[in-house]
């Protein structure tokens, strides 16, 4: 049975796709082998990894209605240890299209459990609403992992999401909690990134990972040559980071 993880937060930009291509890649990288489930219909987790989503075959969309199952949808990435079951414009479709459907909320969770013995870990990026295919994602993962970035505004909405994340677990997933609080695209010479940090250090607790992402450009730049940032220049700061923070998921998992 593989760990599932969905990437989330309502607020688009804080890096949640950054987040679940590069974990996804480095956990490949260290020898797990790992499903990156795009659910964004912006497709860019599919992109990141290194999937022309103009040229997909099939796609998560399909799988969602119930028309494909992910052994037929999913495509092997270029990169080691590393499958996609990819998103384009598709998807933004299937909002509508799920209201009709019974247990609509279960949909990705049930597809993933055919395939359950293919993987270590499944990482689902979601996308930036509490919308029908997020609660997907929340019902289908064991946790959930919270980019933030440590500006004045962070903590804003991480309430709603909290919240949203109870009433699933009291309702639809008894499995689901929030695994942490990852901080990316930190700049440690802000003084106000540091307060903020250190906030979230003292509210938190354990619930916020050691491993801290810097901003760092090559992260930015390595989607539009298809390669996750871990593996474009893996001597740069932020690919370090996510590396690191693959290391950190293998240990947590093994405390859950
Ligand atoms: P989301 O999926 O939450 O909308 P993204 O992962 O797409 O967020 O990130 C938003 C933008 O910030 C993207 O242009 C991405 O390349 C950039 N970005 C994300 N993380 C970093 C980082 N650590 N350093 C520099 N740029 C980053
Ligand atoms: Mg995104």
């Amino acid at each position: 049975m593989p760990r599932i993880f969905a990437i989330a937060n309502q607020k688009g930009g804080v890096g949640k796709t950054t987040t679940s291509v590069n974990l996804a890649a480095a956990l490949g990288q260290a020898g797990q082998r790992t499903l990156l489930v795009d659910l964004d219909p912006q497709g860019n987790a599919t992109l990141g990894a290194g999937v022309d989503k103009r040229t997909l075959k099939s796609s998560v969309y399909p799988v969602l209605l119930g028309l494909a199952s992910l052994a037929d949808a999913r495509v092997t990435s270029p990169h080691a240890g590393l499958d996609v079951l990819p998103a384009n414009r598709d998807l933004a479709g299937a909002e509508v299209e799920l209201v009709e459907i019974e247990n609509r909320e279960n949909r990705l969770k049930k597809a993933i459990s055919e395939c359950a013995d293919d993987y270590d870990f499944v990482l689902i990026d979601c996308p930036p609403s509490l919308s029908l295919l997020t609660l997907n994602g929340l019902c289908a993962a064991h946790g959930v992992i919270i980019p933030m970035q440590c500006e004045y505004y962070a903590l804003e909405g991480l309430s709603d999401l909290v919240n949203t994340i109870k009433k699933v677990h009291a309702n639809l997933n008894r499995d689901l909690k929030v695994i942490g609080l990852l901080r990316v695209m930190f700049d440690p010479r802000s003084t106000l990134s540091q307060q903020v940090s250190a906030q979230l250090e003292s509210h938190f607790g354990d619930k916020v990972f050691r491993t801290v992402v810097p901003r760092n450009v090559r992260l930015a730049e390595a989607p539009s040559y298809g390669v996750p940032g871990v593996l474009f220049d893996k001597s740069a700061k932020g690919a370090q980071a996510y590396t690191a923070f693959a290391q950190e998921m293998i240990e947590r998992v093994k405390t859950l």
